[in-house]
């Protein structure tokens, strides 16, 4: 950055400092973050991190006044035209792929996880929607993404003093977000509705910048809705099947007819998830008013459209009853000119099978020219499952494919790991996300000393353990008494574990100890021991997933326990982005194949942290033998308690005969050689490939244009 002078009057840059607060580009660009955070550390951090909402709250004097230091101008003025630049795209990696004036592919997904301000998440399907925009957006691909505006979002969890989850719905204001109603030429909000039984509902949208991706969020929040609609698009996934079946009508439908509003054409249509196939029936309704036929019509619309499943078990997809269906979409399908009947067939593996519940991924699949697990392993997992639908025997005939989840990077970086590699690389290191070459020599000793990684992992886990220190004492607080010992919780010293995720059960968050004496011992090691972290939202309808959470709070009560595991309460993206930074192993049990993909995992390498997981999703397919660890092998499973059982003693055995020992046998430098060993692995073999400029790239390349 360049120490000049700023040119610029101060209301210019003020608007410049306004401009770069409406754009989520400055999330994943730690220039503009640092200026929004200087600006107020404890505002910023009283906000979550939303720049928007903290420059509603500071005087217009203010900013002014603090422009006026010099320095902090240039600064602002120096992020301004980095952002610009940005904006311009002159030399993206789309530019050989991509030609200009190409139509935008349009991404529907019923989440987006950006930022820790914007509770339009549950997990990690949101995340990887949320990361697939950014990536877009870098690698410079058109694209438009289409959600609901969630205005009270996903619960903010709390931790009751017995250890059971209370969920609690915060409204938003949009006013403090980085939203704007989209509005038409004459300056009047796009409005536009759908049917939903014998009921119009009316929508209107918000535009949320992200870099150079657009992401509209419908809202049914409106006066002319009757009172019922109103709230349809207020939690993310609320409600009974009636509440989500006109969700997905919003999302599908209205998505389509919202983007048509707006004169955008999407040359491909990307479902991630089926929660949003509701729109092959809008563009189905479209092409036959165009040419009557229904068959010709059915296969235009399958020429635009792509599908990503995410769920490996039958009962995880979303499916209707007739009744439901006949209700919601009666208007439907007088526009499509079929019976109800009919319109079922659409989302029936058997379509005169008067039995068959309606399946949004059935009629995914059955409108999509392309459709895709997320990794591997997975896309065997839904070959098998969908044989039915294909009329084969053989799973490997069925036409899905696979493309593994990623990560973007940008996003889950600590400023210290951005240093880090600044100062390692060269400014220009994130331009090599997909460059294998370049991850292999960044990740050997000519380019870092053991030292400065060791160095790095010390910095990282101090930060982590001093955040986690500071999250307990504030959630303790609530409960009134001695919140001083949380102080001295965990060691910065000590190997220190990470598992973090929605607690759905498959996930097995109390793996580790179903054993209990011996992960005591474990914990409580003289010379070598561990600690854990826990932190993850269950279900608000999931008691089984709640009591895994109060039995891993009765775990950090345990006086053998206290202080080595503990649980951090209200897991979003910023929880997740301390500890993928600072967790020297993360931890992923889950019981397989359940876990499609997972891509928690997939945040921690470039920090140089390690994984140890079951093969399940990702880890599969990235596991070398060198780059981390394994659980379970790569066979099928065994009944659930014996799976459970054989887990839980290889999980027990990898950490004494090889976690623990390489993370405490440390040389004369007091370095621990093979572990740096691993990270060094772990940086060349994960980064380049689990990213979302490589996922993304694939979807480019394979279906997109
Ligand atoms: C990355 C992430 C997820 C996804 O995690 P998995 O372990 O892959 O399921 C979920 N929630 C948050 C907040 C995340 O950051």
């Amino acid at each position: 950055m360049s120490a000049q002078t700023p040119k610029e009057h101060p209301q210019e840059l003020v608007k410049k400092l306004h401009d770069l607060s409406r754009n989520l580009w400055w999330s994943w660009n730690f220039e503009a973050q640092s200026i929004f955070s200087d600006l107020s550390p404890h505002v910023w951090e009283r906000t979550h991190h939303n720049p928007v909402a903290m420059l509603t709250e500071m005087s217009g004097e203010e900013v002014v006044a603090r422009l006026g230091d010099k320095e902090f101008a240039c600064r602002v003025e120096a992020a301004s035209i980095g952002f610009s630049d940005y904006m311009r795209g002159e030399k993206t990696w789309s530019s050989s792929h991509v030609k200009l004036h190409t139509p935008p592919v349009a991404y529907f997904s019923a989440e987006f996880g950006f930022h820790e301000s914007l509770r339009t998440y549950s997990g990690g399907l949101g995340i990887l929607a949320g990361d697939h925009t950014k990536s877009a957006s870098d690698l410079g691909i058109p694209f438009v993404g289409v959600s609901l505006f969630y205005r009270q979002g996903y619960f903010e969890q709390r931790i009751a003093v017995d250890g059971w989850q209370n969920e609690v719905y915060l409204s938003a204001d949009p006013e403090k977000l980085p939203l704007e109603i989209v509005v038409d030429a004459t300056g009047e909000p796009v409005r536009c509705s759908v049917d939903i039984g014998f009921s119009t509902v009316y929508f209107h949208s918000w535009r949320l910048n992200v870099g150079r991706s657009t992401v509209y969020l419908l809202d049914t929040n409106l006066r002319e809705n009757e009172e019922r609609f109103r709230d349809l698009t207020a939690h993310v996934y609320g409600g009974d099947s009636t509440t989500r079946i006109s969700q997905e009508i919003i999302l599908g439908i209205g998505g389509v007819r919202f983007l048509r509003a707006m004169n955008i054409h999407p040359g491909m249509y990307h479902m991630n998830e089926g929660h949003s196939a509701f729109l092959t029936l809008e563009l189905l309704r479209e092409q036959m008013d165009r040419n009557g036929d229904i068959g010709t019509a059915a296969s235009e619309v399958k020429r635009h459209c792509v599908f990503t499943t995410h769920t490996p078990v039958p009962a995880g997809h979303d499916r209707f009853s007739k009744d439901l269906m006949d209700h919601a979409l009666s208007s439907m399908s007088k526009s499509l000119k079929i019976s109800g009947e009919d319109l079922m067939g659409y989302g029936r593996i058997n379509p005169l099978d008067s039995i068959e519940t309606f399946c949004m991924t059935v009629l995914a699949l059955k409108m999509s020219k392309a459709a895709n697990g997320v990794s591997e392993l997975h896309g065997q997992v839904s070959r098998e499952m969908w044989k039915p639908l294909f009329h084969h025997s053989a799973a490997d005939k069925v036409p899905i494919g696979h493309i593994t989840n990623g990560v973007h990077i940008g996003g889950w970086l600590n400023a210290k790991t951005v240093r880090f590699w600044v100062d390692h690389l060269g400014k220009d290191w994130q331009e090599h996300y997909m460059d294998a070459g370049f991850w292999e020599s960044a990740a050997g000793t000519k380019s870092i000393s053991d030292e400065a990684l060791w160095a790095l992992r010390y910095d990282l886990r101090r930060e982590l353990v001093e955040f986690a220190r500071h999250t307990l004492r504030v959630q303790h607080s609530r409960f009134g008494n001695g919140v001083a010992v949380y102080d001295t919780v965990l060691n910065p010293d000590v190997l220190t574990i990470g598992f973090s995720r929605r607690f759905a059960t498959y996930k097995r968050a109390p793996l580790l100890f179903t054993q209990l004496e011996r992960a005591i011992d474990l914990f409580n090691d003289a010379n070598r021991p561990i600690q854990l972290i826990f932190s993850g939202k269950a279900h608000p309808r999931d008691d089984e997933g709640k009591r895994f959470i109060k039995h891993v709070i009765d775990l950090t009560n345990h006086p053998r326990l206290f202080g080595k595991v503990v649980f951090l309460e209200n897991y979003d993206i910023n929880v997740a982005r301390h500890l993928v930074a600072g967790a020297d192993v993360w931890l992923n049990n889950p019981r397989r194949p359940l876990e499609a993909s997972g891509t928690s995992g997939q945040k921690v390498a470039i920090h140089g942290g390690l994984n140890c997981s079951i093969l399940d999703g990702w880890w599969r397919e990235a596991f070398d033998g060198t780059n981390g660890w394994a659980i379970g092998g790569d066979k099928p499973s065994s009944a659930p308690d014996l799976q459970d059982y054989l887990d839980a003693e290889d999980l027990f055995s990898v950490m004494k005969s090889q976690i623990v020992p390489e993370f405490y046998d440390r040389d004369k430098r007091n370095i621990p050689g093979r572990w740096i060993a691993r990270v060094r692995r772990s940086i060349a073999t994960l980064v380049p490939m689990y990213n979302t400029h490589r996922m993304v790239a694939e979807y480019v390349k394979k279906y997109y244009f």
